[in-house]
This record gives structure tokens, sequence and C-alpha cells, in this order.
């Protein structure tokens, strides 16, 4: 028998939610957009992308949305992208900006600077499969990484590809590259915590 497709939505508030809801369909999931608070209530895991996160913040702050998010982050898989990252980060710098604090980290937003808004670079992971093809777009840089937290790649010395536990969190674009490898992994981690 097949398993059930985890039910796992994309905010769709801002960036390349479509991209992310296509890639996570073509490897199997029920994938949908997420609007409005109360669609959280469904999924069984959720998908923050990258854009601007002053401007997340913002739209979240419209009635409950806020709240609702925050509650997610703290009990059900996530995986934070660029902006999605400094959103799930515990400290955020460049400036300091409030944030929903559940992966155990310290991000700088905007860390290489103007001449590097936009960068595709390879680089080793533990993924299993070789080298991976990593888009860059005004990254922040995880600067402080708490104990828990696992190491997947690195640009330089700084980790760009984390996960604690049911959380997953790069500060590069997967949905922007071929290579399925990362949104399959996050897809692994909702499997098995529905298990
Ligand atoms: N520079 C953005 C921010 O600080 C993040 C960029 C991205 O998500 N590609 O929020």
């Amino acid at each position: 028998m097949t398993p059930p497709s985890p039910a796992v939505g994309v905010l769709a508030l801002q960036g390349a939610f479509e991209t992310h809801a296509r890639r996570l369909a073509e490897l199997g999931a029920d994938a949908s957009l997420v609007r409005k608070p109360g669609q959280l209530a469904t999924l069984d895991a959720l998908v923050i992308p990258g854009g601007e996160s002053t401007t997340f913040l913002k739209h979240l702050e419209r009635a409950g949305f806020y709240d609702a998010l925050n509650q997610f982050v703290h009990s059900k898989p996530v995986f934070g992208t660029c902006a999605g990252c400094i959103l799930l980060a515990r400290e955020v710098t460049n400036p300091q900006q409030p944030s929903l604090g559940a992966l155990d980290i310290a991000v700088e937003r905007n860390a290489y600077g103007r001449q590097n808004d936009s960068t595709i670079l390879t680089a080793e992971t533990t993924l299993p499969g070789g080298p991976l093809e990593m888009v860059f777009i005004r990254a922040p840089r995880i600067t402080r990484i708490s104990d828990n937290i696992e190491v997947l790649a690195k640009r330089d010395d700084s980790p760009v590809l984390i996960r604690q536990g049911r959380i997953l969190a790069s500060t590069f674009h997967p949905e922007l590259g071929d290579d399925p490898r990362v949104h399959q992994l996050f897809l692994n981690i909702v499997r098995r915590s529905m298990s």
C-alpha cells in the first residue's frame, strides 16, 4: 500500500512559492499554497520561501497569522529558505528584527555584500549523490549554530544547509536549481514525522 501523500503547504505571501510547490508535487507531496492562517490547520508541514523577510513580517502581522505560524513552526516540520531561514532564526542582525525563534541559530541579513547579490556555487554536502549546486540571492549568513544543529553544506566556513530535528533551513534557493535532493530530504523528514 502506498503511504498517504503528506500535505505540505507553501507560504504564498511573496517569493518563489509556486516553484517550491511544483517541486514538492513532483516528489509526491500534496502541495498547496497558504495565504490564510486557517489553512495551516490541515497541513503536515510547511515551506517558508525566500523573499524579503521584512515584507514577510509586515504581511504576517495581519490578523492572527503571526501567532498561527508561530505555533506551527514550534510543532510541525518546516523548511525555511533564505528569508524563510531568517524568519525561523532565534537571532537576526543587520539590522536586528523580530523572528519566530524556532531554529537555534543567529543570522546576519544580506551578508555577502552588493557585489555578490546573486551567486551560483557548487559545494560538498553530506546528502548522498555528490556536490550540490546552490543559488544564493541577497543571502544571509548563519553566524552561530547551537550543538543540536546538523550542518549539511557550507559556503566557505559558514553553514548554508542545516537541520535541527524536524526543521530544515537553507540560505540558498534549492527550488531554483534542478537538483531535487533538498526537497526530497524535507519530504523524508515530513514522512518520518507522520509515521
Ligand atoms: N535579503 C533578504 C532578507 O534579508 C533575503 C533574500 C532571499 O530570501 N533571497 O530578508
